[in-house]
């Protein structure tokens, strides 16, 4: 045929009529001109080498433009705090403070003297607030930061007292025993692993001790003949104790009640409690540090501090999460169970006037990120066949839920209830009936 269009590469889509379409006249804006003009000659090149034809152009380069990442995720795990999730979502107050702090702000700055000031100050007092049995109060990177902190300005060279039922791997391989250690201190590990008494402890105290360090066995359940020193105990020693309670509680859960918090540890005699910021408190990632004025002043001008300082943006989170209302996983830790029902059903209705047969089920739920283990909320889910769980996790938004002999549980716990349409949304356009 002499006709020229029978070549399907006179056929590839121009790059001017491409960058009209407003997919890409959207992307423009977000991405720069250079990232889509990329991606269009990426998948003009495709269709002249035949890989894919002219009429796929458009997509193709569409689904070439970088990603926008982190991708926000509708958590139907029933995990609250799921560590590959991202641990606690912040509330809308954290959310506020954390934009405004994206530009210049007055992180470390007095706006009324125009001079220097304490560099997130108001975290520090809001956290302060929160718990005024802490004499001070210094926040870090995460809660394993705090606690090499701790060690390096209290026990390099010295000794860390510690039962051997409290050296536990806190996740990804990483093992408290070998992070106190990479700071020069030494571990004097006293007891067994299922019973240390006081006077293991005091056994082991001399002019060599740093200081008694207790953690909180936050992802695992002793049981049966066992027995653990309580901090009140410990107080009465004679040197430093530094309480590791993990979870970031500020106040006592009726939850929850096998969780420390930060303020009843103190109380017990405590000299030093560190946490981390996203398990119970709900905040961003960070590790916070409350105790006497004299060791938190110690560790805050010890020179491993600068290089363990939270940026303005942790800040700005931490203060939001604690000026404002309930964070989302107080929210989901006390959702309760007669609502998450009637959510769950509402949505099987709407699914079902759609053609789209899902059930009710019940469910547990549980804390994660390493807290409260043993403890289980009963909640309520959406149950789909099983093959629904690949297209979901696939989609825009992504959507997890958790598969259970053969039916894909979407728990409600977790997703907000402003997020209820679109989850129904995610999951009309999963594939429907095979
Ligand atoms: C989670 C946890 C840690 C580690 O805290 P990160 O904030 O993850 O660094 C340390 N100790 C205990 C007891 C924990 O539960």
């Amino acid at each position: 045929m002499p006709d020229g269009t029978a070549d399907p590469r006179r056929r590839v889509p121009r790059t001017d009529t491409l960058l009209a379409d407003p997919a890409f006249a959207a992307a423009v804006a977000t991405l720069g001109r250079d990232r889509v003009k990329a991606a269009i000659t990426t998948a003009q090149d495709r269709a002249r080498r035949g890989e894919i034809t002219p009429e796929e152009v458009r997509d193709a380069a569409v689904a070439a433009l970088p990603r926008r990442t982190p991708r926000a995720v509708l958590n139907a795990t029933g995990v609250v705090l799921h560590t590959n999730l991202g641990r606690a979502a912040l509330s809308a107050t954290a959310v506020d403070a954390v934009v405004a702090a994206a530009g210049h702000t007055d992180v470390e700055l007095d706006l009324v003297t125009g001079r220097r000031a304490r560099r997130g100050r108001d975290a520090l007092a809001a956290l302060a607030a929160a718990v005024p049995d802490a004499g001070a109060v210094h926040v870090v990177n995460n809660g394993a930061a705090a606690l090499v902190l701790a060690a390096t300005a209290l026990a390099a060279d010295r000794e860390i007292v510690v039962s051997r039922g409290e050296l536990v791997e806190i996740g990804d391989g990483f093992r408290l025993p070998d992070l106190l250690e990479s700071t020069g201190a030494r571990l004097r590990e006293v007891g067994t692993t299922n019973r240390t008494t006081l006077d293991d402890y005091a056994a082991a105290i001399g002019p060599r001790t740093g200081f008694v360090l207790k953690v909180h066995p936050s992802n695992f359940l002793v049981t049966g003949f066992t027995s653990a020193v309580p901090v009140r105990r410990l107080a009465t020693l004679g040197v430093p104790v530094v309480a590791d309670i993990g979870s970031g509680l500020l106040a006592p859960d009726p939850l929850l009640p096998a969780e420390p918090d930060a303020a009843g540890t103190l109380r017990a005699g405590a000299h030093l409690v560190t946490a981390s910021g996203d398990k119970l408190l709900g905040g961003p990632q960070a590790g916070l540090l409350l105790g006497t004025a004299e060791l938190v002043e110690r560790l805050r001008r010890h020179p491993l501090a600068r290089a363990l300082r939270v940026d303005k943006l942790t800040l700005a989170a931490l203060a939001g999460t604690l000026h404002g209302a309930d964070t989302p996983t107080r929210a989901a830790l006390h959702a309760d169970p007669a609502g998450l029902r009637e959510r769950a059903e509402r949505l099987r209705d709407a699914l079902g006037v759609e053609g789209r047969k899902a059930d009710v089920a019940p469910c547990a739920s549980v804390v994660g990120g390493g807290g409260a283990p043993g403890v289980e909320l009963d909640s309520w889910a959406l149950s789909l066949p099983a093959r629904y769980a690949e297209p979901l996790r696939a989609g825009t938004p992504p959507v997890l839920g958790r598969v259970v002999r053969g039916r894909l549980l979407l728990d409600l716990r977790c997703v907000p209830p402003a997020a209820d349409d679109l989850l129904r949304a995610a999951v009309l356009r999963a594939p429907g009936e095979g």
